[in-house]
């Protein structure tokens, strides 16, 4: 399986607030250590380092989880600033204004989750320190002000969740789309060499063999003539579920178009592929489908091609198997074929 590939958008709003965030605590500290405030000024100039140092890692990172964990120290280390200046000597208590920030990052950058969670903490922590410290106790006096910053603290947060979760579910819709055939469920086409680099790089480390295996069912014009398109249907999607059902955990199968398939096999040996494809021959053989109440069964031609030293690349593999599925269909179908 591939995990989780990374949010690109994600990374890339990262990576503008990290730089942000960098070049304001160098100008904040320099500003400031002029005016002799050199504790603020070291503050900001370490956490402005910290966040050039975030963004050297975001950069480097392609692993989701790593850049969820740097997105997470990050927006700690932003938002405990952003507290600590709530609650600094002299600062002007229109300073609130941030704290409708809160929601609109979490969320962009965590998404629902793990933005709910940042929010609820810190929108908790901001009402005691709004209610409690003496930097608000003229201007929070006045009910109105707390509720007006209290509903509209919320109605960001509401839309900020409203948009994430709308954004969220559309990414997964078109990655489910990018990815999987819509009648059958397996991959698509376009997945085929994504996943083809995938085993031949754990095939490498493993010392596996891999195998390209080319799938045509047989006559399978016939059955939509016969029986109609929607039973042809029915015949590609459950020949599907056979098909993956016969996978060991190591190959996976795909949907090339029409009535042909392929599995990316990832085996010890050789023959177990060819094994494999000889397996898949004989269930799709004593498959039975009925329609009109008459039993048909549909056989599948394969042919095989292994990755060598001479067949490296994806479309010569391809090439191959494609080569000897033709000799299995010329050779009376219903066959397997690994050499030609
Ligand atoms: P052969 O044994 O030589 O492969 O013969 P065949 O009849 O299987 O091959 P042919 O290429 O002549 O016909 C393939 C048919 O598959 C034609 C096309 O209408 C049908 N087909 C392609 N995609 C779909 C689909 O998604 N659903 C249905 N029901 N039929 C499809
Ligand atoms: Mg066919
Ligand atoms: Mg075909």
């Amino acid at each position: 399986m591939l995990s989780q590939e990374i949010d690109k958008h994600k990374k890339r709003v990262l990576e503008v607030l990290l730089t942000y965030t960098f070049i304001a605590g160098i100008v904040f500290s320099i500003i400031n250590f002029n005016r002799d405030l050199f504790a603020i000024a070291g503050i900001e100039l370490t956490a402005g380092f910290i966040s050039l140092w975030i963004l050297y890692r975001v950069k480097r990172t392609i692993v989701h989880e790593k850049l969820v964990r740097l997105t997470v120290i990050y927006l700690t280390l932003f938002f405990s600033i952003m507290l600590f200046v709530f609650t600094a000597k002299g600062v002007s208590n229109s300073v609130f204004v941030w704290v409708y920030t809160i929601p609109l990052i979490s969320y962009l950058l965590l998404g629902n989750r793990l933005g709910f969670v940042f929010t609820f903490i810190l929108y908790s922590i901001s009402a005691v320190i709004f209610f409690k410290h003496p930097n608000f106790q003229s201007f929070m006096s006045a009910k109105i002000a707390f509720g007006n910053i209290g509903f509209s603290a919320l109605v960001f947060w509401g839309l900020s969740h409203i948009y994430e979760k709308a954004n969220s579910e559309a990414k997964a819709l078109l990655r489910e789309m990018a990815i999987f055939d819509k009648l059958t469920g397996l991959y698509n086409r376009s997945m085929l060499n994504r996943h083809f680099l995938n085993s031949a790089d754990k095939a490498q480390k493993g010392n596996k063999n891999i195998a390209l295996i080319i799938l045509d069912l047989d006559f399978f014009k016939e059955i939509n003539d016969k029986f109609g398109h929607m039973a042809g249907d029915e015949v590609l999607i459950k020949f599907s579920k056979m098909l993956k059902q016969s996978l060991p955990t190591e190959a996976s199968a795909f949907r090339l178009g029409g009535e042909e398939f392929a599995i990316i096999s990832l085996a010890d040996k050789i023959d177990d592929s060819i094994k494999l494809a000889e397996v898949v021959r004989k269930q799709s053989e004593q498959e039975v489908y009925s329609f009109n109440n008459q039993s048909v069964s549909v056989t599948v031609s394969l042919g095989i091609a292994l990755l060598s030293p001479k067949n490296l690349e994806l479309s010569q593999l391809l090439k191959t198997a494609d080569r000897r599925l033709y000799l299995a269909k010329n050779q009376g179908r219903n066959k397997v074929i690994f050499e030609d």
